[in-house]
């Protein structure tokens, strides 16, 4: 029976890449993942599941790392050297599990994805069926558009969807192949480049942009819709809004993809932070307000501007430098604040000759990024020291005053009430906690009893005019002023090929 199962092979490298962060993403950000360790990943393909014996996975190379800043070029090519001998050898194909994130920046590249998926299409050849589930904060360049058949992303932010968008990839993709066709593309690019803090589909307009996509693919003749939203913290020409819809129906997919494209754009100016917003001292005066007004524990914080999960360095010190300075947090009787986290080797070390109860004196943190501010002096009192975590490998937590500064070895991004717990931090026992996050992942956000969104300077800053960009297409909103509409018209694709360039069939007001 396996002689008849469509062949795929899966392969990927996933990253998302803040270009303003200066860490540089080596071999040790990357788990890599072959054989049956790759299927593993991968809930849809255990034992059991229809999809697992829908075709014989062949598991050929994944890295996949959390975010971070650009890949050095030689990972990166070492990394596209081994998918493609990989390929090769796996012998003919039938589809290709193109496992992504859409915004890695590789040093002295553009379109890192769109190079990598150009690679896999000239060594599987034309006719063999590419899909990519990839987040919707990846972007959607015209390569890339024309090298994956079946692309989709996520359609929730926070992405409690992730799995869900993998296995319908796979399953997308194992229907076509069955099918013997190539699905056409309906592809539109939006001038719109914003934060994903603004974006969240808890809140509108995101929330119903994204909701209807259900749908949009129930229609006949459209197999999948997507929207990207593009990825701020790059400043490449690919770094813009998306909107694409496969199927067989060529009007059907343009007037959906046009029409999405349309109303993202009408809703260009709804879109603004997930919650409140301040400056660090507002967001921690209204945590102390909230804890004197009686309010029940913890109050969030968010350090958003060197949040890893986006990007950004995790050893900005801009933060806890602050907090440290300011006396009602470090007083015997200040509210008790934990603040994640710091990592740096070389104080974990110093702090692992200590024993708990020591007095500490460690200057720690801004060895990768020293962009935004100056290595912290903490001086206080070991709580306590830890090992084993596989991402912060050892932790040390010093008490100074109220304040439970958080010190790690490596990157790690504390986005959950586990990561604190396991520090013996437990999130009820305090009245503030600050991390380095931008909207709350569902953990946090579930015992938050109040939120401030810090916009706190650092790699992924949400004040992205702060930032700069000079290499994104203009005009591009927020950044220009649109005298008239864009041209939001769709280009058909179907494999490498434009079938029409603008389709137009959605008619309506052009620029
Ligand atoms: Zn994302």
């Amino acid at each position: 029976m396996t002689s008849n199962r469509p062949r795929i092979a899966i392969v990927g490298i996933a990253i998302e890449s803040s270009a303003y962060a200066a860490h540089r993403a080596g071999y040790r950000d990357f788990p890599v993942l072959t054989g049956d360790a790759l299927i593993d990943r991968y809930p849809h393909l255990a034992p059991g599941e229809p999809l697992r014996d829908a075709a014989e996975w062949i598991p050929v190379f994944m890295a996949r790392s959390i975010p971070g800043g650009a890949v050095l070029r030689e990972v990166y090519d070492d990394f596209r050297a081994r998918i493609v001998e990989g390929l090769r050898a796996a012998g003919p194909l039938d589809g290709v599990y193109f496992d992504i994130h859409g915004a890695m920046s590789v040093v002295g590249m553009d379109d890192a994805e769109g190079d990598l998926a150009t690679a896999v299409r000239e060594v599987v050849g034309p006719d063999v069926l590419m899909t990519a589930p990839m987040d919707l904060h990846g972007n959607m360049s015209e390569t890339l558009a024309l090298a994956l058949d079946l692309p989709t992303c996520y359609r929730l932010a926070p992405h409690e969807d992730v799995w869900e968008t993998k296995e319908r990839a796979a399953r997308t993709l194992v229907e076509w192949i069955r099918r013997g066709e190539k699905p056409l593309r309906a592809w539109v690019r939006v001038p719109i480049l914003l934060p994903g803090e603004k974006t969240s589909t808890r809140v509108e307009p995101a929330k119903s942009l994204y909701a209807q996509i259900e749908d949009v693919e129930k229609r006949d003749g459209i197999a999948d819709a997507a929207i990207w939203i593009g990825y701020a913290w790059a400043d490449e020409p690919r770094c813009h809004a998306t909107v694409m819809v496969t199927g067989d129906d060529e009007r059907a997919i343009a007037v959906e993809a046009e029409r999405m494209a349309g109303e993202l754009w009408d809703a260009r100016d709804g879109f603004a932070f997930v919650g409140p917003s301040g400056s660090l001292d507002e967001g921690i005066d209204r945590a102390i307000a909230h804890r004197d007004r009686g309010g029940e524990r913890p109050y969030l914080v968010s350090d958003s501007g060197d949040n890893p999960g986006a990007g950004g360095s995790g050893d900005v010190t801009w933060t806890l430098t602050r907090l440290l300075e300011r006396p009602e947090l470090t007083d015997d009787d200040a509210p008790v604040t934990f603040v994640a986290s710091i990592f740096d080797a070389g104080a974990i070390d110093e702090l692992f000759a200590l024993a708990p109860g020591d007095a500490v004196d460690v200057t720690a943190g801004a060895r990768v990024d020293d962009r935004v501010s100056e290595p912290v002096r903490i001086r206080g009192e070991l709580v306590s020291l830890h090992e084993g975590d596989p991402a912060a490998g050892r932790a040390a937590v010093i008490r100074l005053g109220g304040i439970r500064a958080i010190v790690t070895e490596f990157r790690k991004a504390f986005h959950s009430t586990g990561d604190f717990a396991d520090l013996g931090l437990e999130p009820g026992d305090a009245d503030i906690i600050v991390t380095k996050i931008g909207y709350l992942e569902p953990t946090l956000y579930d015992v938050a009893k109040g939120w401030t969104l810090a916009l706190t300077p650092g790699p992924v800053d949400q004040d992205l005019e702060r930032l700069g960009h000079e290499r994104i297409a203009r005009p591009m909103h927020p950044y220009d002023a649109f005298s008239s509409r864009p041209d939001l018209s769709a280009a058909i694709l179907q494999g490498r090929a434009y079938v029409r360039d603008i389709a137009g069939a959605a008619g309506g007001e052009r620029a």
